[in-house]
């Protein structure tokens, strides 16, 4: 008998994946948690039944919300990320000696020791001495930060459940607060393409507009998300994501990347015309 993992993209669209053992499931105080072995995929983790990543695709999300701020900004010395419990970022970000510290903000515990459990792949960075990790709401957190972080990354589910405060203004004006004055944020924008993603995307988009002088939007194929096509917003009080960017710099340390290059960098923020479209007419709305 075939087991398939289900996950519903729009009305009329479902993305299966078979699956060949289920390796956890547990409700959290906060969510339901479930880790999948698949053939195609390789390992998978879930919250609340929405993919979160997968072995096999997780490397074009991490690397595209870490190195394309990291290739702008020209000395990050201090970051936080909200979220990220699955250390995907955290993983990328410390192949930077550049960076002193990293705070990570996950609201639930449960998730970063299943995945160091079963996601080893991703969970690899938590030991870092640099890496703090907060076990508390990203939205409470932020509230108390004052000028302190280069480099926000905010790695959090869809815009429901624990994850809905990270889309509001308030929070927005926070991170702003929370940053020093050439600091950036970067976050997962969810998708342009189906309504209801894209209408997510249009509603924080509004309000990142409002909390920034620099929010652009950039764009990556992420087979497992759905419609595979998927948006990070990049805002800043100072870099501008393409003329700030430093090819040479980032070149010179060397990196390893299975995805992103600097030309792939400039190319992501080239952003389809029906997409564009979605975002200008947001842009000017109270
Ligand atoms: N890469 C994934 C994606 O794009 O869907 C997200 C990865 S990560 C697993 C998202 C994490 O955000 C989850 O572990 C979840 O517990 C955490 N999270 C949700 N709401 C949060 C909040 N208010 N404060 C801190 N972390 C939160």
């Amino acid at each position: 008998m075939d087991l398939w993992f289900t996950e519903k993209h729009a009305p009329g669209v479902k993305l299966s994946i078979r699956v060949d053992r289920q390796l956890y499931s547990r409700q959290s105080e906060f969510q339901r948690i479930d880790v999948f072995e698949s053939e195609e995929f390789g390992r998978f983790l879930t919250l609340d039944g929405y993919m979160m990543l997968t072995e096999r695709d997780e490397f074009i999300y991490h690397e595209m919300i870490v190195h394309v701020p990291m290739a702008v900004h020209p000395k990050v010395r201090r970051v936080l990320v909200i979220g990220g419990g699955d250390g995907g970022a955290v993983r990328e970000l410390i192949r930077y000696p550049e960076i002193e510290r990293i705070d990570l903000v996950e609201i639930d515990e449960q998730v970063v020791t299943v995945c160091r459990e079963h996601l080893p792949f991703t969970a690899c960075g938590f030991d870092d001495p640099r890496v703090k990790l907060y076990f508390q709401d990203g939205l409470k957190f932020v509230r108390r930060q004052s000028e302190e972080y280069d480099l926000i990354l905010v790695d959090s589910t869809d815009p429901f459940g624990p994850g809905e405060g990270l889309f509001t203004r308030e929070f927005y004006g926070n991170c702003y607060k929370a940053l020093k004055e050439d600091g950036i944020m970067v976050n997962q924008h969810e998708s342009p393409f189906y309504a209801v993603d894209a209408l997510a995307m249009q509603r924080a988009h509004k309000r990142i507009v409002k909390s920034f002088p620099i929010s652009r939007v950039y764009q990556a194929h992420i087979p497992t998300y759905p419609s595979g096509h998927w948006l990070f917003g990049f805002a800043s009080k100072e870099y501008h994501p393409l003329k700030d960017m430093d090819t040479k710099r980032w070149k010179e340390r060397g990196i390893p990347t299975r995805y992103y290059n600097t030309k792939l960098h400039r190319g992501a923020f080239a952003l389809p015309n029906y997409v564009e479209e979605l975002l200008k007419n947001v842009e000017h709305i109270d």
